[in-house]
């Protein structure tokens, strides 16, 4: 996807906050923290919504969960606890059309969301 701003980051052409990079998976810091510690992992492949996962792809959103766990780990937030989410489609609250999840920790998480 050409105009697609996390495939743009995903590929080194948009500068990004990198704390992770492999094969298939990014993960950079959020340009807007909603918390001290806030980070969007990503896979490079473009995927537009969590809902449009084929059944092959549900391998590497694992993926993406497993390296958001090790993540906290290197950020410190893995022992008082964090929040992972993916925002879907409109009243999710989704901004961005590329799948990205969301690790957000270094405070209390407010429930019910927003
Ligand atoms: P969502 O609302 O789930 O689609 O989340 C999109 C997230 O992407 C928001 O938290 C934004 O702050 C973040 N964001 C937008 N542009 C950038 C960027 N260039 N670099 C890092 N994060 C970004
Ligand atoms: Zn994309």
């Amino acid at each position: 996807m050409s105009d697609c701003l996390f495939c743009k980051i995903a590929q080194g052409e948009i500068k990004s906050d990198f704390v992770f990079k492999s094969e298939e998976i990014v993960a950079f810091r959020d340009i807007n923290p909603k918390a001290p510690v806030h980070i969007l992992i990503i896979p490079k492949k473009h995927i537009s919504k969590i809902s449009d996962i084929s059944e092959n792809e549900q391998q590497l959103v694992g993926k993406m969960i497993g390296i958001a766990n090790k993540i906290a780990i290197k950020e410190k937030i893995d022992k008082d606890g964090y929040r992972l989410v993916f925002n879907c489609g409109q009243n999710g609250g989704q901004e961005v059309y590329h799948i990205h999840l969301h690790l957000l920790g270094g405070r209390k998480m407010n429930w019910p969301p927003g």
